[in-house]
């Protein structure tokens, strides 16, 4: 194999990150790369947990002089997101991901890199493998499917860890110590509905043209749902609005960009259409479409199931419900409705609720449970992960405030998310964790134009090492 990556320096760094890349490692996917790591550490003698999950965590005792110190954890996730260009033909379970490099950055060839969280298995794996570097005791811990709901951290058996300090490897903006950031859950809410079979004139009516986004830390950018959209369109056209199939979103953590419903109504829909563009058009979304066109459908809601699903759709609050009073400008509770979708039984919304604060994330899934019981729906809740909460005393961050001033020559910024980190789910089972997140500059992850800075992945790399050496 010809490597695309040899020549940079430190040489481990870059040969782990393009071994990795070789090996299909999409959520769901984890064995290879978890028995991977496994393999590495039974190579090098080095203690080596793996469970079902395809958890890995492999111990290297400590330096010489560091036999005191306390322990600590390097962490990241094993899995990736799999994302394509739709020209690409590529298989994610079979297929290496194809590396290239322009300037400073790495990128994939039409595909997501997986930098997140590469990067952090490859920093952790350089540093194990490195007998030259000064550490405390060292913890690595590598988890799986971190990207579908943090299932891997959910289900790990964290009594195998004893460190309490832990720099997690999962963030993508140098030089930003994450130290805190929401929690949340999803909730799904089903509207039994009856069927009926009409001869109508129908409709196809579509909300599209918005801007959509992570529904973590851009929703306090206000831009339109258009699941919220699409109902408060329908809302207004008539009560007597009759409703085929309706579908909107694909992912219950990504602010939809399109919906689209069949309705039959009598009256001039499009005209509607039009002055309702005009009115919802906003400066953060305003290529907002409502477009109609007829089509052909017999098989409606009956009248009651359309007059419930629409009002449902309006009742469901949207986007941010509080601000933090401590921190100025962070989001403390949201909710997005994600997707909504029909079929001849049910409607089904999902939503994904996230709060920095357990209590009003309680209150919000409480409010949602009340709203959708209103209407006769099940409403039901899964994914709950706790919120990572802000340490005001913290040694570790600390001293990797003060390392990184020796380095830098500057201050961190110190940030709390709205968004999941696996530190909180850590922070749950194990008892006074002190954990700050870090990591090398990464942009448009998630999406096929992810690329990682090659110069910020060095200067990274250094700056841990730096900081294992400081923590005597
Ligand atoms: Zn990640």
């Amino acid at each position: 194999m010809s490597r695309v990556l040899s020549g940079f320096e430190p040489n481990e760094v870059f040969e782990f990150f393009e071994d990795i890349c070789a090996i299909p490692h999409g959520s769901g996917n984890t064995k290879a790369i978890s028995d991977y790591c496994v393999k590495f550490a039974k190579e090098r003698s080095l203690t080596v947990y793996q469970d079902s999950l395809n958890n890995v965590i492999i111990k290297k005792p400590a330096s010489e002089g560091y036999e005191k110190a306390e322990p600590v954890v390097l962490q990241g996730h094993l899995d990736m997101v799999c994302e394509k260009d739709s020209n690409v033909e590529f298989d994610f379970f079979t297929d290496s991901i194809q590396l290239k490099v322009d300037g400073d950055f790495i990128s994939a060839n039409g595909t997501t890199l997986g930098g997140d969280d590469g990067v952090a298995v490859a920093i952790a794996l350089a540093i194990l493998d490195d007998d030259s570097i000064n550490h405390p005791p060292l913890e690595v811990v590598f988890t799986t499917d971190e990207e579908t709901g943090m299932y891997g951290a959910a289900g790990l058996d964290t009594s195998l860890i004893s460190a309490k300090r832990f720099i997690n490897i999962d963030s993508e903006d140098e030089g930003v110590f994450t130290v805190g950031c929401a929690g949340g859950a999803r909730v799904d809410i089903k509207l039994p509905i009856n069927i009926e079979y009409a001869d109508m004139t129908a409709y196809e009516v579509t909300v599209s043209g918005l801007k959509g986004g992570h529904s973590g830390t851009e929703i306090n950018k206000g831009r339109l749902n258009a699941n919220k959209i699409l109902g408060e369109f329908l809302s207004g056209l008539s009560d007597n609005v009759l409703i085929s199939k309706i579908s909107g979103g694909s992912k219950d953590n990504a602010i939809p960009v399109s919906a689209r419903c069949v309705v039959a109504f009598s009256g001039n829909i499009a005209e509607k259409a039009k002055n309702f563009e005009k009115q919802n058009r906003i400066a953060t979304d305003n290529n907002l479409t409502v477009s109609v066109s007829k089509c052909i459908s017999n098989i409606f809601c009956d009248l009651e199931s359309s007059r419930k699903i629409i009002k449902l759709l309006c009742d469901l609050p949207y986007g941010v419900q509080s601000f933090s009073k401590d921190i100025d400008g962070l989001v403390e509770t949201s909710l997005n409705l994600g997707i909504v979708k029909s079929n001849e039984k049910e409607l089904s919304a999902s939503l994904s609720v996230r709060s920095s604060k357990s209590l009003e994330k309680a209150e919000l899934i409480n409010k949602l449970t009340a709203i959708g019981e209103s209407y006769g729906a099940n409403v039901s809740v899964r994914g709950d992960y706790p919120a990572w909460e802000y340490r005001s005393n913290s040694p570790l961050r600390e001293k990797m405030v003060s390392v990184f001033k020796e380095i830098y020559g500057k201050e961190p910024r110190i940030e709390i998310i709205h968004a999941g980190l696996e530190c909180g789910l850590f922070g749950e089972k194990i008892k006074n964790i002190d954990a700050v997140s870090i990591g090398p500059d990464l942009f448009d992850i998630h999406t096929p134009r992810e690329r990682l800075s090659i110069s910020s992945l060095v200067r990274t790399y250094k700056y841990i090492c730096s900081v294992l050496e400081a923590l005597k």
